[in-house]
């Protein structure tokens, strides 16, 4: 028998109905520490005996083991045997303790920082965690921090080399696989945080690439990686696609934004690929081009607001049916109406920087602008971020949320990883491959709200 705790109460109310989180956090401490206390006494008695000669070993001295629980910090006394004569050893010393705690935090811990980190910052985890759990000492950002970075390296760890190529096998061998599903759809997005490598002013920032892939049923899943740091992003999104079944028959149609970077990436996985412009990329664009049109205010020409708002909405009516061809005729209209006018007020000058600009966007992504309105009519995809950008969704959100958050592109890369297992649910599945005793429900409906 241990008594753990003593808890008194006054008057029924509220406020003292139950337990209070102060006590529940000491009785779960109290409780763990008993069950600690049992399981290190167990472990060192059915250890004590040579296994050769089963003579109990000789004590040599007691080292003190520090290991991190969710329920506290845990001192473990761990006594170091002298070796039993009776055979040749290796060794002269024996530390049964630490031998069986090599690593000196609980999976659950690490999994639970892991996984708070992945959706918000390093300290608020460290605070959250420390204000429901019974923690022990206190728990740092820094800690917090360098564990989420050790399960991202874990996860790296487990992904396969490079190839330059991923399609394999040839064209006879893919004619004979079944038919597959529908067409993968794979939006790729690049965005960029702020460095904290920078030396000057042009290395301040650097390039993130999202990814987030849609099977026609099923979850969707993203990924992520930093373009200068990772030396395996192909074999990275080939997991993620063939995770989802996919086939080398099997039509992955690619929509991007149409950076370069990124335009590349599909060609070498998939002999089916497809790469597209993301619809979503258009409209965004065509959007703020229409916010600033609203706002125009010019003394030569009081239509000229109505007339650029008319243009506009043709060159989207052109664009969704991928009339690229005509779409750069009416973006020139809106050019020369936009320069028309003797006193080009500011905004209309910002506005007609904003249009040329998308006239060059236009020109040099054209070939993979198709027509939007016949594939979503057939019911193909045409966007991958039908609310939100998929960058925003798996990088910014957790690491441009404030302009003063700077990152090494090695910490960017390792968090993200962590961050896309935690967004598609498959942290837990990987403690449970590396710790088999390891046991929590699937992803919580707490994070699925975090992540949204
Ligand atoms: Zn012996």
């Amino acid at each position: 028998m241990h008594e753990v705790a003593q808890i008194d109460r006054e008057t029924l109310s509220v406020d003292t109905l139950g337990l209070h989180l102060e006590e529940a956090k000491h009785l779960l401490e109290k409780v763990q520490a008993v069950l600690v206390d049992e399981q290190v006494r167990t472990c060192l008695a059915e250890q004590v005996a040579c296994p050769s000669c089963g003579r109990a070993r000789a004590h040599k001295d007691t080292k003190t083991i520090v290991t991190r629980t969710l329920f506290g910090t845990l001192h473990l006394r761990s006594p170091r045997w002298r070796q039993c004569p009776c055979q040749p050893r290796t060794t002269r010393t024996f530390s049964p303790l630490a031998a069986g705690l090599p690593e000196r935090t609980t999976p659950e811990l690490l999994y639970l920082e892991s996984k708070f980190a992945g959706l918000v910052s390093y300290g608020l985890s460290a605070r959250w965690l420390a204000e429901t759990l019974p923690i022990g000492r206190p728990l740092y950002a820094s800690a917090v921090r360098l564990h989420a970075q050790a399960t991202g390296e874990r996860l790296e760890s487990e992904l396969g080399p490079e190839q330059s190529m991923f399609a394999d096998g040839c064209q006879l061998d893919w004619d004979e696989l079944p038919r597959p599903d529908l067409p993968l759809t794979v939006g790729l997005d690049g965005g960029y945080v702020h460095s904290s490598q920078q030396r000057s002013r042009r290395d301040g920032w650097f390039e993130v690439i999202a990814g987030k892939s849609m099977p026609t049923d099923g979850p969707a899943k993203c990924f992520g990686f930093v373009q200068t740091y990772d030396i395996k992003p192909k074999r990275r999104l080939f997991e993620v696609l063939k995770s989802q079944g996919m086939q080398m028959n099997q039509q992955v149609t690619f929509l991007t934004d149409g950076g370069e970077d990124v335009r590349d990436l599909p060609l070498y996985l998939n002999p089916q690929a497809e790469h597209l412009i993301d619809w979503f990329h258009i409209t965004m664009r065509l959007t703020v081009m229409s916010q600033m049109a609203k706002g125009l205010r010019s003394r030569d020409n009081p239509e000229l607001a109505a007339e650029v708002l008319k243009e506009l909405a043709r060159l989207k009516w052109l664009l969704w049916h991928g009339n690229v061809f005509r779409a750069l005729q009416t973006i020139e209209d809106l050019q020369i109406d936009l320069d028309n006018t003797e006193h080009p007020s500011p905004e209309q000058q910002k506005l007609l920087k904003v249009v040329t600009e998308f006239g060059g966007y236009v020109r040099a992504n054209g070939a993979w602008i198709p027509n939007y309105g016949e594939k979503y009519r057939s019911g193909e995809a045409i966007s991958s971020a039908f609310v939100e950008s998929t960058v925003n969704q798996v990088v910014s959100k957790r690491m441009v949320k404030k302009q003063q958050m700077r990152w090494a592109p090695k910490s960017a890369h390792l968090l993200l990883q962590v961050r896309a297992k935690v967004l598609n649910d498959e942290l837990a599945p990987a403690f449970q491959r590396w710790y088999p005793a390891f046991d929590v429900p699937a992803e919580s409906a707490v994070a699925q709200e975090l992540a949204a």
